[in-house]
């Protein structure tokens, strides 16, 4: 997926941009609410002079790029709770309902996963627009009584997660069960963090354990 960067200049009509200063803290997911709108289509209409709202957002997203439309660590107007913490402390990514669903939503669980994973969050700095001000945004993961939602948020667990789940990532693999226990056993290593790399300060202190007999 193609990440555009295309700022709206901080002169854009209604406020759109404040250029106020934002250390965020959350992550909130809206949809476009316009079946027909691309993700070019929606930073466009940001510009366009017979827009005549103060709404804004941070990301668009669509079935084939993304395209930020304000700096991550800029306020943008789209959270509907005034000065509140969506507005005033998460970067808002609108999804967008046109072109091939799957497409896109898997672009937006791609992008949110990346952004949580350069902050070192996790899916707890998730929110819906929803959450904020009650809207029924994202609608598109509304249905049944946000099931959508729900599987957004493991879909980016398991993207976190470099495509394993929390639970069997630190699980060791069936054949290496039996070694990782003895050598737990044995106080060769600690049983934590079984999918990771040993280091070389690691090994060493192994090595000690083993040849050393300490
Ligand atoms: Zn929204």
């Amino acid at each position: 997926m193609q990440y555009i960067v295309d700022h709206i200049p901080r002169t854009t009509p209604c406020n759109r941009r404040p250029g106020l200063a934002m250390s965020p803290q959350y992550i909130t997911i809206h949809s476009t609410g316009n079946p027909s709108s691309t993700a070019r289509n929606e930073r466009a209409w940001l510009t366009n002079p017979s827009n005549k709202v103060t709404a804004s957002w941070h990301i668009v997203v669509d079935e084939k790029e993304a395209i930020e439309a304000i700096p991550l660590n800029e306020v943008a107007w789209h959270a509907g709770d005034g000065s509140g913490q969506g507005n005033r402390a998460s970067i808002g990514i609108e999804m967008c309902e046109s072109g091939n669903r799957v497409k896109t939503l898997e672009n937006a669980v791609k992008l949110t996963a990346k952004l949580l994973k350069e902050r070192g969050w996790g899916v707890d700095r998730l929110r819906r627009h929803h959450d904020w001000s009650g809207k029924i945004c994202p609608r598109i993961l509304q249905p049944n009584n946000w099931a959508g939602w729900e599987q957004f948020k493991r879909d980016v667990q398991k993207e976190l997660s470099g495509g394993e789940t929390v639970s069997t990532k630190n699980q060791p693999s069936p054949w290496a069960k039996d070694a990782w226990e003895w050598a737990k056993k044995e106080g060769l290593l600690d049983g934590t963090r079984p999918k990771d790399n040993l280091t070389r300060e690691e090994f060493a202190v192994v090595l000690q354990k083993v040849v050393g007999g300490k």
